[in-house]
């Protein structure tokens, strides 16, 4: 079978005339499919190169944000060490206010470990970090968490001691601590002594302060009037009275007293002049006799005396 041939028809330049080349199918098939070789061999080398290329700028850039994440990284880390020593001297003042406030230290121990600590390092989200970055990371999610349990701590400690403050601060209002006359002298002690009237030695349940008629007399704490008497029998007894119920099993009295300014059932805040001091009952002299009483015993009022 005769081959089919195909004209090439071409101008040439020399001799500006027309002029044709004759190729078989064959041929025409070869040319073609070595042009075609050739310009898949050069495209795929020109997207090959731009890949190459646009690979090394990613590669380069992630390098560098690798190298800025590191390096955020460990200044965070130092960061949260900053603020860990700054934690420790809040809790050390802490611990003072704990003392002062009457309570128990809070172990250092306790403080820095507590419970439910995570060992991140084993976290899956972190497999795709080397080592050395995974520990870094790691480390600086325990620092976290234990600087968050410090916080949790001191935010109760704070509350408890607030709390153990206001009570002894009421405890203090409701403990008799003043003399309950300004300035006048202790003539009579608390304890056995002879009595000045009987003469026998009986036991003085209380102090007697010396002072004019009229002085006022302060209520020594907090509390509630238990009893105001305003009678009296003349050289019999305590005369006008007065007793305050404080708290904790602890009361007072006032006695010889001239005139009774509160009523039973009243309240009353230290330094409130409850009378004025007089001479009725069996008194020798105007005096204050002032008793402290402990759950229904009489003690030494001058122990109570802060000033
Ligand atoms: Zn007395």
């Amino acid at each position: 079978m005769r081959d089919k041939r195909i004209k090439l028809i071409y101008f040439s330049m020399k001799g500006s005339e027309i002029k044709y080349i004759e190729l078989s199918w064959k041929k025409v098939f070869v040319l073609a499919s070595a042009l075609l070789v050739f310009l898949f061999i050069f495209v795929g080398s020109i997207i090959g190169l731009f890949t190459n290329y646009y690979h090394d700028f990613q590669n380069e850039s992630l390098d560098r944000v690798n190298v800025t994440l590191r390096t955020q990284l460990q200044e965070m880390k130092e960061k949260v060490q900053r603020v860990q020593t700054k934690m420790e001297e809040l809790e050390e003042s802490d611990d003072e206010e704990r003392l002062i406030a009457g309570l128990d230290k809070i172990d250092k121990d306790m403080r820095s470990v507590g419970v439910g600590g995570y060992d991140y390092s084993f976290a899956e989200e972190l497999a795709v970090f080397s080592k050395d970055t995974r520990e870094e990371v790691s480390d600086t999610w325990s620092l976290i968490d234990q600087l968050e349990r410090r916080v949790k701590l001191l935010t109760e400690s704070k509350v408890y001691i607030e709390q153990k403050y206001s009570e002894n601060l009421e405890k203090w209002e409701h403990t008799p601590s003043i003399r309950p006359v300004r300035g006048g002298r202790i003539t009579d002690e608390f304890g056995l002594r002879p009595h000045p009237i009987l003469g026998k030695v009986i036991p003085h349940e209380g102090i007697d302060i010396a002072a004019p008629i009229g002085t006022p007399v302060n209520a020594a704490a907090a509390g509630v009037v238990k009893s105001a008497k305003n009678t009296y029998t003349v050289n019999k007894g305590y005369g006008k009275e007065i007793r305050i119920v404080h708290d904790n099993g602890i009361e007072t009295r006032y006695a010889h007293l001239n005139n009774i300014y509160v009523k039973p059932g009243q309240r009353v805040n230290r330094w409130d002049v409850i009378a004025t001091v007089g001479n009725t009952g069996r008194s020798t002299g105007p005096h204050l006799h002032y008793e402290v009483i402990v759950d229904r015993r009489p003690v030494n009022p001058v122990q109570f005396f802060l000033e």
